[in-house]
C-alpha cells in the first residue's frame, strides 16, 4: 500500500508542477484542446478515484480523525462543494461500490462524477442496467443520451402505480421561482409535469425557432436560448402578432409511441413513449394528452418506418413524419440535443436505385447543422449507427460562426421584412 501511497503523491505533484508552469498564451489554440482533453480525463481518473476509495473511509470512519463529523462535512470541504452535493457524491460511491460492473469502470478511471450519478441512481431503482449505460459512455454518448436513456430504462421498470406516485410527487412539487441576481436581471426556475409543459412548450418553442430564423439563425449572433425566452414573454404578454406561431403543423405537441406500448398501456424493453422535445414518459401521461386539438400521434410499428412513406398521400407529411420517429435527437454522435431539430438533406448519392427521401435525411441541432454547412464536417453511415467525420483542415468555431454570418447577410433583406423579436407597445 506505501507503493500506491507514493506513487499516487508523485502523479499528483508532477500534475501541480505542469498546472503551476505551464503558460496559457505561449501555445496554440489546438495544443491547448489537446491538453484540455488530457486535463479532463485526469480529472476523471481523480474522480473515479475518489468514488473508489470513498466508501472505505465512510465505512472505518476515518474521517472523524481529520476533525469532521460527517463524512459528506469531511469530503464537502476536500472538493469545495456544499454539504448536499457531497452526499449525492457519497451516496453514488456507495452504490457504485456494490455494483462490479460499476466498480470495473471506475477502475478503468472512465466515468465523471455526472456520469455515476446517473448510473448508480438507476442501478438503485433497476438492478443490473448499467450494462446499457456503460456501453453509452464507451460509445461517447452524450450526457443528454446518457440521461435519456436512464430514463427510459426507468420508466420501463416502473409500474404504473409508482410512475402515478412519481406524477403526483412532481405535481405536489411543482413551482416557479424568481429571484433578482447580485450580477443583475432576474432568474427563474420551475418544476411541472411533462404534460402540462407539453401543452405550452411546443408553442413557446415554434415562437422562438421564428424569432431565430427571422434574426438570422445561426448566423444572427443571438442563439435560439434568448429567443427562446423572447418567445416565452411574448406569450405571456399576449403581444404576439398575427405573424405568430400559428403555421400549423408547426406547434403541435407529438407523442411518439410504439404500437405495442400502445394496447398495451405500458412500454417494455426499449419501446419509445415519448414527447417530442420534452422527453419520455409513461403512456398513461401520453394518452392524456389525446383531448387536445393540437396532438399529433406517431406511432411506430415495428422498425419500418419507411413504409410510411408508401402507404400515405401526403408524401411530405409522412416522410416528416417518419423523420421524427427515427431521429428522436439530433443525429451527431454524442450530441443527443432534442430542442429545435432541423431537417437537414444529406445529398447522398446511392449508385443503384436512389436514395429514398428518408435516407437523404436527417434531423441535427442548429450547432451541428452549421458544423456540417459551413465547416465541412460530414454525416455518413446510417441512422443508429452516425459517424461525425472531419474535413481534411477541421475549421474554429470563429470561422464557422463567421461563414454563418455572411451567408445570413445574404439572405438579409427577407429576414428584415419579417418581425423583429422586441417586444412591442400596443
Ligand atoms: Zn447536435
Amino acid at each position: 500500500m506505501e507503493t500506491l501511497h507514493g506513487e499516487l503523491e508523485r502523479v499528483v505533484h508532477d500534475l501541480q508542477v505542469v498546472v503551476r508552469t505551464g503558460i496559457p498564451g505561449s501555445v496554440s489554440g489546438d495544443q491547448a484542446r489537446l491538453f484540455v482533453e488530457l486535463f479532463s480525463e485526469a480529472e476523471r481518473a481523480a474522480a473515479s478515484g475518489v468514488a473508489l476509495f470513498t466508501p472505505r473511509v465512510v465505512e472505518s470512519g476515518s474521517f472523524a480523525k481529520a476533525g469532521h463529523a460527517s463524512a459528506q462535512d469531511w469530503l464537502g470541504s476536500l472538493s469545495g462543494s456544499s454539504s448536499g452535493a457531497a452526499k449525492g457524491r457519497l451516496a453514488a460511491a456507495e452504490r457504485a461500490a456494490a455494483d462490479p460492473s460499476l466498480t470495473g469502470a471506475l477502475h478503468e478511471g472512465a466515468l465523471s462524477p455526472a456520469q455515476l450519478g446517473v448510473m448508480t441512481k438507476l442501478a438503485s431503482e433497476v438492478p443490473g442496467a448499467t450494462g446499457d449505460l456503460l456501453e453509452l459512455v464507451e460509445l461517447g454518448a452524450s450526457h443528454q443520451e446518457l440521461t435519456d436513456t436512464a430514463a427510459r430504462l426507468l420508466a420501463t421498470a416502473r409500474s404504473r402505480e409508482t410512475e402515478r406516485l412519481r406524477r403526483a410527487r412532481v405535481h405536489a412539487q411543482r413551482h416557479l421561482r424568481v429571484h433578482q441576481v447580485d450580477s443583475g436581471g432576474v432568474r427563474g426556475e420551475f418544476l411541472c409535469d411533462e404534460v402540462a409543459w407539453a401543452r405550452v412548450g411546443p408553442l413557446v418553442e415554434a415562437r422562438a425557432k421564428e424569432l431565430w430564423k427571422a434574426s438570422g439563425g445561426s448566423g444572427g449572433g443571438e442563439s435560439l436560448e434568448a429567443h427562446r425566452l423572447d418567445a416565452l414573454i411574448e406569450l405571456l404578454s399576449g403581444s404576439v402578432g398575427s405573424g405568430g406561431p400559428s403555421k400549423g403543423a408547426r406547434c403541435q405537441t407529438i407523442v411518439v409511441i410504439d404500437a405495442a406500448a400502445l394496447r398495451r398501456g405500458t412500454t417494455q424493453g426499449d419501446e419509445l413513449c415519448e414527447i417530442e422535445g420534452i422527453g419520455p414518459v409513461s403512456v398513461e401521461a401520453a394518452t392524456e394528452l389525446l383531448s387536445e386539438g393540437s396532438l399529433r400521434y406517431l406511432v411506430r410499428e415495428g422498425f419500418d418506418i419507411k413504409t410510411v412513406t408508401k402507404s400515405t398521400r401526403d408524401v411530405t407529411a409522412a416522410i416528416e413524419a417518419a423523420l421524427i420517429v427515427r431521429d428522436r435527437t439530433c443525429a451527431r454522435p454524442g450530441c443527443g440535443k432534442r430542442l429545435g431539430l432541423e431537417k437537414d438533406h444529406r445529398q447522398v448519392d446511392y449508385a443503384d436505385d436512389g436514395p429514398t427521401e428518408l435516407d437523404n435525411l436527417v434531423r441535427l441541432c442548429p450547432d451541428c447543422h452549421a458544423m456540417k454547412t459551413d465547416g465541412g464536417w460530414r454525416l455518413e453511415g446510417q441512422p443508429g449507427a452516425w459517424k461525425w467525420i472531419a474535413p481534411a483542415h477541421p475549421k474554429s468555431a470563429k470561422y464557422i460562426a463567421r461563414a454563418r454570418k455572411l451567408a445570413a447577410a445574404k439572405a438579409k433583406p427577407r429576414a428584415a421584412a419579417r418581425q423583429r423579436n422586441f417586444p412591442r407597445k400596443d
